[in-house]
């Protein structure tokens, strides 16, 4: 037998007979890389990325071979492949007669599509799920076969799987049709797959939805039952308790809860009511951020929502944009546009007058709102909407001036994730694909030399970051802060952007030391994004329990019974006298529900009052979270909420 050469990761080879496969040399490296190994990348010598295959496919010539295990991502995808095969395998068990769908991974597990006509239930999925058990404890091995593309029809046919049949006429391409056998179960399929279903356990049945074949209304209509799937147990456990804490978490039930806000199907989808605590919040989300602005060196400006649609035509929004934008609206036979960005405007307050060197950078900032088409079935409540506001900004300045610039956006950014209480963040750098510089504005020189300043600002401030190529936008590099919030989920957040496309078609100058003209480098900025994203964002963060110096109502005043009224209205105007938010429940109702009730409203402080604290002049203090904090002197509470409160303090 000829031999071939297999260069591994480590540069080594190995020369081994022909048809030798990646479960051999897995073997001859290590019993324990044998035994952790799932399946096997190869590429050709020359060639940088290539494909996943089996572990017992069968090497034919020379290759650059790496064997995956549980470490490697790309794995997970193929193992919850595996498992969406065992799936299928045993619903095809337990119900003979359904028709298969496709059955693919997807990010936190697997789906398979089946045409059934009784609805799979939650007994149904038991059963299921316990067959899957069962099957995958007999360590059935996952084979490849290959079939002639008539006799796999064939097959299909005589078995009335008539979706399997469409797809192998569509997809076989090659004369020989490969299929997986997972036990009795066989499947359409070109792979790869782990070795056996053996490994698979940590699995968990979650739903069915249906979804019309191919995703195409009219088709026939398919149940699609949902998993979610990892390697161990540990990381099932994980994210279902992730799930859990997600679904007590969404804003779209606490906002409800709280009463922070509504979407009206009255108004139309997409368009958010901020109801008075919710209101309140973001005036004092606002309020901070406009104060840290004008810190930082911006001016603030406002700009109008509709303009004359020529200037969408001079900025390109037309053209690149067209997708997201409302329609225009004629006035005295003049087309205006509702504005999707606040760019534009910022510009052409930048252009009112000639600008010297001197006056750069001029910072511009705005919270501005913008209007965007997005269709309903994707709109998600703050988080994905049709109108909502920015907190964004135009900087314009001098070649030199961009470094520092760009640093102090990015700490700009870390400022208000520290501010609102979130301290894990990921940070990527947006890069063109050099490649296809017909997808970009600006020369390749301008690309270098912005990504090479945001490159080195990172460096120069520490920050780790992910080079992420072909990701930028089309006008320039981009640098995105991703935060983590409580329960580990990353927030696209802040971004801050480069842009070599606007200033040349607005024609933007400068008068330089020179005297000549200049055109300024522009970058585009928002830290929270979207003021309704962020505040989604805050409100699943927080469960609704925000810090003291966001909570809408901060202290909640309960009387023990009416004879103390008159004391708990002194205490409650003594605290309104020193600016704090404060609510009386005067309602003739037992202790234990007031406190039931301000506790399920996450009121940080409830103030008990009673006879012996009218008489002391004290406050029992309650705390949300840490409970009976004992009877205080009012003055000394007074004090201390607002001390808690001046420093923003996050508990
Ligand atoms: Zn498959
Ligand atoms: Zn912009």
């Amino acid at each position: 037998m000829e031999p071939i050469h297999v260069t591994l990761p480590d540069g080594k080879v190995q020369e081994v007979p022909k048809g030798t496969t990646p479960a051999d040399i897995a073997k001859r490296i290590s019993p324990r890389l044998a035994d952790a190994a799932l399946v096997a990348r190869v590429a050709e010598p020359n060639d940088g990325a290539g494909e996943l295959i089996d572990l017992r496919r069968p090497l034919e010539h020379d290759v650059k071979l790496q064997i995956l295990t549980e470490k490697d991502p790309d794995a997970l995808f193929v193992f919850r492949h595996s498992a969406a095969h065992l799936l299928a395998a045993a619903v095809m068990e337990l119900y003979p007669d359904v028709k298969l769908g496709i059955g693919p991974p997807i990010d936190t597990g697997f789906f398979y599509e089946f045409l059934r006509n009784d609805p799979f239930t939650t007994e149904d999925l038991a059963k299921i799920e316990a067959k899957m058990h069962e099957l995958a404890a007999q360590d059935l091995p996952n084979e490849r076969k290959l079939m002639p593309k008539p006799e796999a029809l064939e097959l299909y046919k005589k078995n009335d799987q008539i979706f399997k049949c469409e797809l192998v006429e569509e997809k076989a391409e090659d004369p020989l049709v490969s299929f997986y056998t997972t036990g009795k179960f066989i499947d359409f399929c070109r792979g790869p797959h782990i070795p056996s279903t053996k490994r698979i356990h940590a699995f968990k049945l979650m739903s069915v939805a249906g979804a019309y074949w191919k995703g195409q209304e009219g088709n026939p209509q398919l149940q699609r039952i949902y998993a979610a799937c990892f390697f161990t147990q540990k990381e099932l456990d994980d994210h279902l308790h992730r799930l859990e804490e997600a679904k007590r978490r969404d804003h779209r039930k606490l906002g409800a809860e709280l009463d922070l806000f509504s979407i009206q199907e009255e108004a139309g989808p997409g368009l958010i009511f901020w109801h008075p605590k919710g209101g309140l919040i973001r005036t004092i989300v606002e309020n901070w951020l406009r104060e840290e602005l004008q810190k930082r060196g911006y001016d603030l400006v406002y700009t109008p929502h509709i303009m004359r649609r020529d200037l969408w035509n001079t900025s390109g929004h037309t053209g690149f944009y067209k997708d997201n934008m409302f329609g225009p609206v004629e006035v005295e036979k003049a087309e205006y546009q509702l504005k999707p960005m606040n760019c534009p405007g910022h510009i052409l307050i930048y252009k009112s007058k000639l600008r010297s060197y001197r006056d750069l950078p001029v910072r511009l900032a705005e919270l501005g709102t913008v209007y965007r088409y997005e269709r309903s079935g994707v709109l998600h409540g703050l988080l994905r909407v049709r109108g909502f506001t920015q907190d964004d900004a135009h900087i314009f300045c001098t070649p030199s001036q961009i470094e520092s610039e760009v640093e102090a956006c990015v700490d700009f950014a870390f400022a208000v994730m520290k501010n609102f209480g979130f301290d894990k963040f990921e940070v990527e750098l947006s890069d063109w694909d050099a490649s296809h510089p017909e997808n970009y504005a600006g020369k390749p020189e301008d690309w270098h030399r912005a990504t090479a300043a945001l490159a080195d600002t990172m460096q120069r401030m520490n920050i780790p970051y992910k080079k992420i190529v072909g990701e930028a936008a089309f006008y320039g590099p981009k640098i995105d802060v991703k935060l983590i919030d409580a329960i580990g989920r990353p927030w696209q957040l802040t971004t801050v952007q480069f842009d070599f496309n606007l200033p040349a078609r607005f024609a933007l100058e400068y008068v330089g030391e020179d005297g000549a003209r200049h055109q300024p480098l522009m970058v585009h900025r928002a830290l929270l994004g979207s003021v309704e994203r962020f505040f989604g964002i805050l409100v699943e963060h927080y469960a609704g329990a925000f810090p003291l110096w966001l909570a809408p109502v901060q202290v909640e005043i309960c009387p023990v019974s009416e004879k103390v009224i008159d004391y708990a209205k002194h205490v409650t105007e003594t605290l309104k006298r020193h600016g704090v938010r404060v609510h009386l429940d005067d309602r003739n109702e037992k202790l234990p529900a007031k406190i039931r009730d301000a506790q399920m409203q996450k009121i940080p402080y409830m103030l008990v009052v009673g006879g012996k604290e009218a008489e002391a002049g004290t406050v029992s203090v309650r705390h949300r979270s840490k409970g009976d904090l004992g009877p205080r002197p009012l003055s000394d509470f007074v004090d201390a909420l607002g001390q808690e409160t001046e420093s923003r303090a996050i508990s």
